[in-house]
């Protein structure tokens, strides 16, 4: 059967989609990823995009490929020959490695396996690493679970969503409300101890009701970790479509509000720390990963339509499968930007306000001094004033402020046209 590809933006996750968007709308030049290697020595983490998928959820404009199975076999080798040519660079121990996707244990088994072991083999990994793969609850089979184990993997992110059936008819979600906790157990029975559930709430015809057994359902399940995204309505895809013609309605804006407070509340009462905006962690289990984006750190992306950072500098890699399966080692790259002194500071407030510690009042003034970016200082005065953050020892979102976080962040990032360093663009795009 053809496959359906789709030009990305991104991944399943939506902290990956938020990450890989990130200055998507400004200037970008082109540049080799040979380039971006020269200072692959600041690497830290990994991101490896695996863009096959079954079926395509509705609400869903990640970058994922359905019905190419015969794909795969190629994919892994084109992938294991980027993992050689990227491994050398990278100097530093990696501390953490996210697989996402599409569904990454959809891959058929030797080929997981054999892309686990050329990550271990090409690469070093810090002795507390943290490695994590995103899973489909009906892929999560006894075998691919101890599969997962024996490659190194410790950490599965499953999609959970919901657990309301109409929620994930509505949402075209191909798994059953049952396989969520089979899934987490065959993870457990092969030994992964750190398991994160992904849940969507705002869902049209969720009531407060089904979604409190949501979250009841996954409490109950505890996984150690939690994501709780409101669901978006993004332009091309059926959900967007579906919603324009007018055959479902997005959930009352006060209703979604009330979803997350009552969130906020309910995990907070299981033991969950609210680290981030949409995450929660049992005590030490926060997501590495997702801290190493919050903080803003180096990581590289390997994969089609993978997007990286080191420094400052934004790309990602070939977004379509057949343009990355026609090459070997490193892929080309696109969307380039490197941001200004001024646009490093921005994202690095915009990032850092997500978490609930904020960011370190020292830090708040460095960021606050850079050229260009003094005028952020009377905006956060007068979030202060209102309200909506607080700073003593650090800068933060105080309970009313996390209920305007974007509009918050949004007034931080104003002269997004400044942020760009045009100085920087590289001569051979203009060829
Ligand atoms: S499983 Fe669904 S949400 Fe995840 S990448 Fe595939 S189509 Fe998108």
């Amino acid at each position: 059967m053809p496959f359906v590809e789709k030009t990305p933006d991104t991944t399943s996750n939506p902290l990956t989609q938020f990450i890989n968007n990130l200055g998507a709308s400004q200037g970008r030049n082109t540049i080799n990823a040979e380039d971006c290697l020269a200072q692959a020595s600041e690497v830290s983490g990994l991101y490896i995009h695996i863009p096959f998928c079954f079926h395509k959820c509705h609400y869903c404009d990640f970058y994922s490929i359905v019905g190419d199975e015969n794909q795969q076999t190629k994919f892994v080798e084109r992938l294991v020959s980027e993992f050689a040519a990227v491994a050398p660079y990278i100097t530093q121990p990696i501390e953490t490695i996210f697989i996402g996707g599409g569904t990454p244990t959809l891959i058929e088994q030797n080929l997981l396996s054999k892309m686990l072991g050329a990550i271990a083999t090409h690469f070093t990994l810090a002795q507390d690493y943290e490695w994590t793969i995103e899973a489909n609850p009906e892929t999560l089979t006894p075998d691919v679970s101890t599969r997962l184990a024996e490659g190194g993997i410790n950490r599965v992110s499953i999609g959970a969503q919901s657990f309301d059936i109409d929620c994930l008819k509505t949402l075209e979600r191909w798994h059953t409300p049952g396989s969520v906790a089979k899934s987490m157990q065959h993870v457990r029975n092969a030994g992964i101890e750190n398991v994160n559930l992904d849940l969507i709430f705002g869902i049209p015809n969720q009531t407060m009701e089904v979604f409190r057994n949501d979250i009841k359902q996954t409490v109950d399940l505890s996984p150690e970790h939690i994501s709780a995204y409101a669901l978006t309505y993004e332009p091309n895809t059926p959900l967007y479509v579906r919603e324009q013609r007018g055959d479902l309605q997005k959930i009352d804006e006060d209703l979604e509000s009330r979803m997350f407070q009552e969130t906020m509340t309910i995990l907070e009462a299981h033991g969950y720390e609210q680290y981030e905006i949409s995450n929660y962690a049992k005590p030490n289990r926060s997501c590495k990963h997702n801290l190493m984006y919050w903080n803003n750190k180096s990581w590289w992306p390997c994969g089609p339509a993978a997007a990286g950072h080191i420094s400052g500098r934004r790309w990602r890699n070939v977004p379509k499968l057949s343009q990355y399966l026609t090459g070997f080692g490193l892929p080309s790259i696109e969307d380039v930007e490197t941001l200004s002194e001024n646009g490093q500071a921005g994202e690095a407030l915009m990032l850092g306000l997500r978490l609930r510690d904020g960011i370190q009042s020292d830090r708040v003034d460095q960021l606050l001094q850079v050229k260009g970016g003094q005028w952020r200082r009377k905006v956060i005065e007068e979030h202060i004033q209102q309200g909506n953050l607080d700073f003593a020892s650090s800068l933060r979102l105080t309970s009313k402020g996390l209920m305007v976080a974007d509009s918050i962040i949004g007034d931080l990032l104003m002269d997004e046209t400044s942020m760009v360093d045009t100085t920087m663009q590289d001569p051979n795009a203009k060829k």
